[in-house]
């Protein structure tokens, strides 16, 4: 079981939520990310939260697989039948880079779909081609907002992210397939993330107590490393190339 979150696609040039290319400004104020990825932003500002997404989602459009995604590409075909790649990314660069459907588990969503706001269905969609791509501080145009709606009910779209103040579920985040893998892994290699969120914290405790090797990657020291360091390992650099070598050795 592999865990990935931003900082894997860091080297693709994708920024992280942490630094300063993580704020955003909205009618002169800087927000954090943690404040706007939020449903509550959404409510207070829904075209100022959909212009941050549509310009991140342009940045990951141009952004390509590193080879820190081609090793876990390797990993998944060297595995197929015991490989799961959990991955906090919206990016999809996993699936780009080449990993099977099934193996890719997007806890966080996919930053280039779409669904209804008021959740009238649980589907997603694809954002139109249409829509384009946003600059840095480019509002959303009325003809990308009218292409911004549900196609069921024609009401307001939302990003299918899962949002700081929203829940894990099953249908649309996995959350009983992970803990399942979780609670049956073997081996854990968790790279690139700041250990903030919940459902990974829940993979690596589950797996460390069912008795998984735990592996941490990252450049900084983070809670993850914490428990890695007794029931496993920790790799202190960028995460291409410690993915790549840990691949190598496993797969031969
Ligand atoms: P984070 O931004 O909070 O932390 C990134 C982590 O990666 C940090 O611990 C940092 O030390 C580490 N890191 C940075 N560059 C690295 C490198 N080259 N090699 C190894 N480690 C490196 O990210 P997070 O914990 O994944 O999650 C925060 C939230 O942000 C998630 O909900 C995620 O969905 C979202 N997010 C996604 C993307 C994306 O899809 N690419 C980008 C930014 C944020
Ligand atoms: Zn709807």
């Amino acid at each position: 079981m592999f865990l990935t979150g931003a900082g894997v696609s860091a080297e693709s040039g994708i920024p992280t939520f942490r630094g300063k290319e993580g704020y955003w400004t909205v009618r002169a104020r800087e927000y954090h990310p943690q404040e706007l990825a939020t449903h509550e932003a959404f409510e207070a500002m829904p075209w100022e939260v959909w212009a941050w997404y549509l310009y991140r989602r342009a940045i990951c459009r141009n952004a390509a697989p590193n080879d820190g995604h081609r090793a876990l590409v390797r990993a998944g075909t060297a595995w197929p039948d015991r490989f799961a790649l959990v991955t906090q990314n919206v990016d999809g660069l996993h699936r780009r880079a080449g990993n099977a459907d099934h193996h890719v588990l997007a806890i966080h969503g996919d930053i280039q779909q779409m669904r209804c706001a008021r959740e009238c269905v649980a589907d997603r969609w694809q954002i139109p081609d249409a829509v384009g791509e946003l600059g840095k501080g480019e509002p959303v145009s009325p003809a990308v907002k009218a292409l911004l709606v549900c196609p069921k009910c024609t009401g307001m779209a939302r990003p299918h992210v899962l949002w700081f103040d929203e829940s894990y579920d099953e249908e649309r985040y996995h959350l009983d397939t992970v803990r399942r893998i979780a609670n049956e892994a073997a081996l854990v290699v968790v790279a690139g993330t700041s250990a903030q969120t919940n459902l990974p914290w829940q993979v690596v405790t589950l797996g460390a107590r069912a008795g998984a090797t735990i592996v941490d990657i990252n450049l900084e020291d983070n809670p993850f490393g914490e428990i890695a360091q007794k029931s496993g390992g920790v790799i202190r650099g960028p995460a291409a190339a410690a993915l790549t070598a840990i691949v190598d050795r496993l797969v031969g």
